[in-house]
């Protein structure tokens, strides 16, 4: 009788011998569109045993997420969770819930995230207009406006933080504009949570997604995402049941409201890593941590200039989260990003779509809003590109 270890088919050989070590991961200084590295101590929550997702202890800590969620957003929706999955999938949540076949949506696309949506929520039945803006410009309110008279949504999302381009797009108004033509809001606030000045309320936002792993500095997988009292009454109005069982937000309330019915295991490990991402948010408080990343920012840009670069985005629309740089005339993009990140273990992102070779984009987010990673960059990509001419 042949043991069942002689039986096993896929078989680890000499050749597979490295999988048979333990793991080794490089140490990267993560300076791209995302990840960011996580903090230290989010780190170090996350190699905590797991507990169970209906743990007191666990149920506690869920409260406490909701709480410093409300706050980094600044919002007090009831409705406001993380769910397992990147910001994509906090994305398809805010859609999901809102989106009913044959409502029309209108996507302002200024850059890649604004084609996501579209495509989103299209296949939620969507009926999807959009409008466009060059990738590196952002919408005026005239802008908004005309488009709300001329396709008189159900739905408006737009990017708050294009990560593709660099653009902050400017929300002040565009809520109370929303509510004039009884139309919800919904934000993506991927790149901005946690680096660059939101206030939902106050903007009269009724829908925003983000994610763990950019501004929050927590690895990727669990993503939070809030609806506001005029997105839940449409959410109670609809004729059809939402599309997606796993982000339906009326399921996820009986887990995350008073209830506590089980939906599904939760990522418990990432909710410890997300809990104090969260809390050193609040720690710094929020005023002094955009600061921080406005003022890291700014040194970033300056020191680009005496490196005799430019940013693509005019200052008043830049991200300090984001900053796409326009790579030079005879420069090869892609050598140079992969020799910072095989010389000097940097990892910069590349340019997509519209800006796909044009640029580079440099991440400075969370715990990497740092006067050191921005010196450490620029000394970096100064001897690359000097030893590239
Ligand atoms: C990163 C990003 C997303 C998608 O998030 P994933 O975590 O990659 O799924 C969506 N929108 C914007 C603006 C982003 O930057």
């Amino acid at each position: 009788m042949p043991s069942i270890l002689s039986r096993t088919t896929p078989t680890i050989n000499t050749a597979h011998r490295s999988s048979l070590a333990p793991l080794v991961v490089p140490e990267r200084l993560l300076l791209g569109p995302g990840p960011s590295n996580a903090d230290p101590v989010v780190v170090a929550a996350m190699g905590h045993q797991p507990i169970g997702h209906l743990d007191p202890a666990y149920l506690t800590m869920m409260d406490e997420v909701q709480t410093l969620l409300r706050y980094a957003w600044q919002t007090s929706n009831e409705l406001t969770y993380p769910v397992p999955g990147t910001g994509s999938a906090a994305m398809e949540a805010t859609l999901a819930n809102v989106v009913e076949p044959g409502d029309r949506v209108l996507v302002g696309v200024m850059g890649y995230f604004g084609h996501r949506l579209v495509d989103m929520a299209k296949r939620y039945g969507g009926d999807v207009r959009a409008i466009h803006q060059s990738w590196g410009q952002v919408f005026s309110l005239e802008a908004l406006r005309a488009a709300l008279i001329e396709h008189r949504p159900a739905v408006l999302a737009l990017v708050h933080a294009e990560t593709s381009t660099g653009a902050r797009q400017p929300l002040e108004g565009v809520g109370a504009l929303c509510r004039e033509f009884d139309c919800l809001l919904i934000v993506d606030t991927v790149t901005s949570l946690g680096g660059v000045p939101i206030f939902l309320d106050e903007w009269q936002v009724d829908l925003a997604y983000s994610c763990s792993q950019k501004g929050l500095s927590c690895s990727p997988g669990v993503s939070p995402f809030t609806l506001g009292a005029r997105a839940e009454e449409k959410l109670a109005r609809r004729k059809t049941p939402v599309a997606n069982w796993y982000l339906d937000a009326n399921l996820l309330r009986k887990y995350w409201g008073s209830d506590r019915v089980y939906h599904h295991t939760a990522p418990v490990n990432l909710t410890y890593g997300l809990r104090e991402a969260l809390r050193l948010l609040a720690e710094e408080g929020l005023e002094a941590r955009w600061q921080r990343h406005q003022s890291t920012a700014e040194l970033l840009w300056a020191g680009l200039a005496d490196l005799g670069l430019s940013c693509h985005v005019e200052e008043e629309f830049r991200l300090p989260t984001l900053t796409t740089v326009r790579v030079p005339a005879g420069v090869d993009a892609k050598a140079i990003a992969r020799m910072l990140l095989t010389e000097h273990n940097i990892e910069i992102g590349g340019g997509l779509g519209d800006l796909a070779g044009q640029v580079w984009r440099v991440g400075l987010m969370g715990a990497n809003s740092h006067p050191d990673r921005v010196e450490t960059l620029l000394t970096a990509l100064g001897q690359v590109l000097h030893s590239n001419h």
